[in-house]
């Protein structure tokens, strides 16, 4: 990875992540809208593809090395780009190496647990890149706006005071900063939508029939709580960026700005951590000569001893110089 590429990854998200015990008032602080002044569109799909062309290969790099993993949580309200962020940022990668899941309303086993039980079965294992869908963060966004879900937690009664969002907020930055310490990157991402785009795209929802599936009357009653989201947004930023796992506010009015930052996050992530190949030692590299003579010797009669390096070196000696190009014509 060049310097150069690391540091404008980083020019790109410098402005998205929230500073830990910044108080945010989303309306104020982040304007849906942005984008980078040194980023057009057009340069913008030739980004995004090189931006996921560099997640292939960290990625393959972190999977090798089996000792970190990533957890990149994403919020939005509804028509906020989830989906398709994640289908653009993730189309290059080994679908071996990436889960991703969604949460929805809890189920009455889940809800027969702990609030973060379902979060914590599907964390990422190490060398993987887990996605959460809709997250943790679900307990101090939705349950909030509507509290009578957190009825529906069964909880003890002492647990339900004034104080829960704030007890929340403190459980789930240890859990994180205990993921943290063992391995488990975490970054979170808000697709911060306006309202005004977001009523864009759900009347294109309605418009266009092969879109009619995605939309739901729900999305319209959470849509009247606009400024309540907002509210406990705010809040949860203000409280939850922490210093080893940090927001990012990505605008989202414009999805190919948006999925070129949220790319750009997971690969400013994995630079950090920075995951190499493991190198063999002295003995496993003696033993790999053992067993290569051994494979070598067993060359049927007319074929190379071994047919990988006879290939490779065939195809640098055609591959080089002008006379050799000319002859293959
Ligand atoms: P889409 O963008 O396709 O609509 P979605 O993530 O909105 O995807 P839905 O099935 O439409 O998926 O909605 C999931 C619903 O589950 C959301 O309304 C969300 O608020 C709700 N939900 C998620 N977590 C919880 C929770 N812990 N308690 C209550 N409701 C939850
Ligand atoms: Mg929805």
């Amino acid at each position: 990875m060049t310097d150069k590429r690391a540091k404008r990854i980083a020019r790109l998200i410098d402005p998205l992540r929230v500073d830990p015990g910044a108080k945010v008032d989303l309306a104020n602080d982040f304007d849906p809208g942005y984008r980078s002044d040194f980023l057009r569109k057009k340069d913008g799909v030739e980004l995004l593809d090189t931006g996921i062309a560099l997640l292939a290969d960290y990625q393959a790099r972190l999977a090798a090395e089996g000792t970190h993993g990533v957890l990149m949580c994403l919020q939005a309200l509804d028509a906020g780009g989830k989906d398709g962020t994640i289908r653009h940022v993730m189309s290059g990668v080994n679908p071996q190496g990436v889960h991703v899941s969604g949460f929805k309303v809890p189920s009455a086993e889940e809800l027969d647990h702990d609030y973060l039980w379902r979060y914590a079965c599907r964390l990422p294992a190490r060398g993987e890149i887990g996605i959460f869908n809709r997250s943790h963060y679900e307990e101090v966004l939705v349950v909030r706006v509507h509290p009578e879900n957190l009825d529906r937690q069964k909880l003890p009664k002492a647990s339900k005071g004034k104080n829960v969002w704030d007890r929340r907020y403190g459980e789930i930055n240890d859990w994180e900063r205990y993921l943290s310490h063992n391995g488990f990157k975490v970054v979170k991402i808000f697709l911060n939508l306006s309202k005004e785009e977001q009523r864009t795209r759900f009347l294109r929802r309605i418009d266009v029939p092969e879109r009619n599936w995605k939309f739901s009357a729900a999305d319209v009653r959470e849509r009247r709580r606009w400024g309540d989201y907002q509210k406990a947004f705010s809040e949860m930023l203000s409280a939850t960026s922490t210093k080893w796992a940090p927001w990012y506010v990505v605008p989202a009015d414009r999805k190919w700005f948006a999925r070129i930052c949220v790319g750009a996050v997971l690969a400013h992530t994995l630079i950090e951590i920075d995951p190499r190949y493991p190198t063999v030692s002295d003995e496993a590299r003696h033993n790999l000569g053992v067993v290569k003579r051994e494979l070598e010797a067993e060359a049927p009669e007319g074929a190379a001893p071994d047919p990988y390096i006879a290939g490779r070196n065939g195809h640098q000696r055609r591959g080089s110089g002008k006379k050799a190009k000319k002859a293959r014509v």
